[in-house]
This record gives structure tokens, sequence and C-alpha cells, in this order.
């Protein structure tokens, strides 16, 4: 009970590496944010300048917080990509210039003076929605988050769930329609380039020049290319019936996808996080829709189907998770695990 209390009295920063923006806050063992400090990612300048800048954002988010450095126990750092998380490293990250083999958790690690460490952003945010957002009380979780493309995170057993190469993160890729659309990743009728932002952007841009009447075209002027999912997720709360057509196109394909991860994980709840989950009913109808009629031997009725809540704080909520779950591994040495800093060496 005692050890209990003073991890929730312990107090962790949670960094997120974003495309655009890096993050960083004092996070308190129950997931309130007492200070926090951004800075721009300048992607464009590479990933171990964003490293850099991580670390001093983390220094002015301790300041905000009133705390010194000695205070905060761990750091989690949630990174776009794929990760080595048991080496600190990002493996490649398609938002950064040269982002391979980059070392995150070492140099953060100096210059901070406090064990850190590193994961998957979507895992991290999966996390954070298991302990404190739409996960709570279940130990069957799975996790997307819809943006750019699409990425995932699993808890199954009440255990994270990250794969061999820490290859969940990469669901977005999972093959929905043989012969749908190309994907940067070189596969075809990839889930995410069927949902992802441009691909609902394109199914909207596409009804338009079909000469479909909406109001989408005028709001931006007929500059197509200024259309943005959020507008057409606005749209639809209008009542425009090309946007309410694009997002239950685009719902059927999630759906057909989540349906399929409902039958290979049996989650007890399925989170959907990221800017277009706010569409509301205009984009869960069409998934639940689906999901009833495609999931069958795990039944639909099994799962909740749920929007994330912890909205743009999950990347840093979660990653005090990451940090208070990788520091008590690290000091309670029989729980062997594999993101311990030391197990290469634990088998010399
Ligand atoms: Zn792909």
């Amino acid at each position: 009970m005692e050890q209990a209390e003073a991890q929730i009295r312990r107090v962790y920063l949670g960094i997120d590496i974003g495309g655009t923006n890096i993050r960083a806050g004092v996070v308190d063992g129950s997931g309130h944010i007492l200070g926090e400090s951004r800075q721009p990612s300048l992607a464009e300048t590479g990933m171990r300048q964003a490293v850099e800048r991580s670390a001093e954002a983390a220094m002015s988010a301790a300041e905000r917080a009133g705390m010194s450095l000695q205070q905060i126990s761990a750091v989690g750092v949630g990174v776009p990509g794929v990760l080595r998380s048991r080496e600190g490293m990002c493996v490649y990250s398609p938002n950064f210039t040269d982002s391979r083999n980059v070392p995150i958790a070492t140099p953060i690690r100096q210059a901070l003076d406090i064990p850190t460490f590193v994961l998957n952003d979507v895992a991290v945010q999966t996390l954070g929605e298991h302990q404190y957002g739409a996960g709570q009380d279940y130990s069957h979780m799975v996790m997307i988050t819809l943006g750019t493309g699409i990425g995932g995170g699993a808890i199954i057993d009440g255990e994270l769930r990250i794969g061999s190469t820490e290859g969940f993160a990469e669901v977005g890729h999972m093959t929905i329609e043989p012969n749908g659309p190309f994907c940067s990743c070189g596969n075809q009728g990839c889930w995410e380039a069927l949902c992802g932002r441009d691909a609902i952007v394109r199914r909207a841009i596409t009804k338009i020049q079909r000469g479909e009447k909406t109001a989408i075209a005028e709001m931006v002027e007929y500059r197509l290319g200024s259309i943005t999912p959020a507008l057409i997720a606005h749209s639809a709360e209008q009542g425009d019936r090309v946007a309410i057509e694009v997002l239950a196109e685009i719902g059927q394909y999630l759906g057909i996808g989540i349906a399929n991860l409902i039958q290979l994980y049996n989650p007890e709840v399925f989170v959907i996080g990221g800017g277009i989950a706010q569409a509301g009913r205009w984009l869960f109808e069409p998934i639940l829709r689906t999901v009833r009629a495609r999931a069958h031997m795990v039944p639909a009725s099994t799962c909740r189907i749920v929007p994330a809540q912890l909205g743009d704080d999950a990347g840093v909520t979660g990653a005090s998770v990451l940090a208070a779950r990788e520091l008590a591994r690290l000091v309670e040495p029989a729980a062997a695990h594999p993101l311990a800093e030391d197990d290469e060496d634990s088998s010399s």
C-alpha cells in the first residue's frame, strides 16, 4: 500500500514528438499535467535536432511546473515511426529528415540526467487512454489513431502488445481492398490508403469534380486542395449530403478493418483517436453498421467502439504512463522486461 502511494506521488516527464510540434509535460501519478511546454518539431531539420529540442522542452516544462529535474522520476517519449524501443532508437520516422537509426533515449537521458524510455507514439497514446481515458477498467483494448495515416496500439490481457519488430503500430498497412489505391508503403489497398487524411479529401474532390452538389466547394472558394477532413466533418454536421456520403464510405472501410481486428484480438473496447474521430455519428454510425454486419464469430456486441477521450493530451500523459511503467520494472529486477535498459548485458 505504501509503495502504491509512493508511486502516485511520483512525477514524470512525458514527451510527445509529433510531426508539427514537440510537447513536453510534467505529469503526476494520477495523470494531471502540472506544467508543459511546446517547441516546433521542424521535422525538415532532422530527428537529431528534434531530440535536442525535446530535451529543451522538457526543461522548460519542469520550470513551469515549479520543479527541479531531480524531483522527476523518469521520462517517457512517444516517437512517430518504427523504433527499437529497448535500445531507445528510432529506426525510421517518415515525417522527419535524417531519421534512420537515430538515438532518442540516450541524448535525452544525458541532457536531463533522468532515466528515459521511448516507444512508438500510438503505443504511448494507447497506454494513456488505457490508464486515464476511454480504455480505463478494460484489460483488452485496441486503439487506432486516424490522421495522415492509421496507427494502432493493443493492450491484451492487461499488457501492451507491440510485436517482434514493434510492428503492431503499422496496422494501417493491412490490405482491405485487393485492387485498392496504392499506398506509400508499396502495397495496394492498405487500410490507410483508403481511410487516411488524403483518401478522405480525395473522395470529396472526386464527388465535386463529378458535379455533385455540395457547399464544400464554395467554402474553400473552389480551391479544392484546401479541403480538410475537419471541413468535411463540419459540413456533414450541417447536413451536406456529399460530406455525409464521404464519411459513410470512409466509415465502411474503417468498419471492415475494425471488424478484422475484433476477430483477431477480441478486445472489450475499441478506441478511435485522431481528429476525424470527432466527426461523431456521421462516421461512427457507418462504422458500427459495418462491424455489426461483419463481426460474427467474435460478435460486434462483445466490443464497445468509442472515441478517444484524452485528445491532444494522450501523447504526454501516455508517455508519463510509459515512464512510470518502465521505471517500476527497472527497480523490480525480478520482473524481467523487454524494455529494460540493461537487458542486453544480463545474459553475459
Ligand atoms: Zn500501406
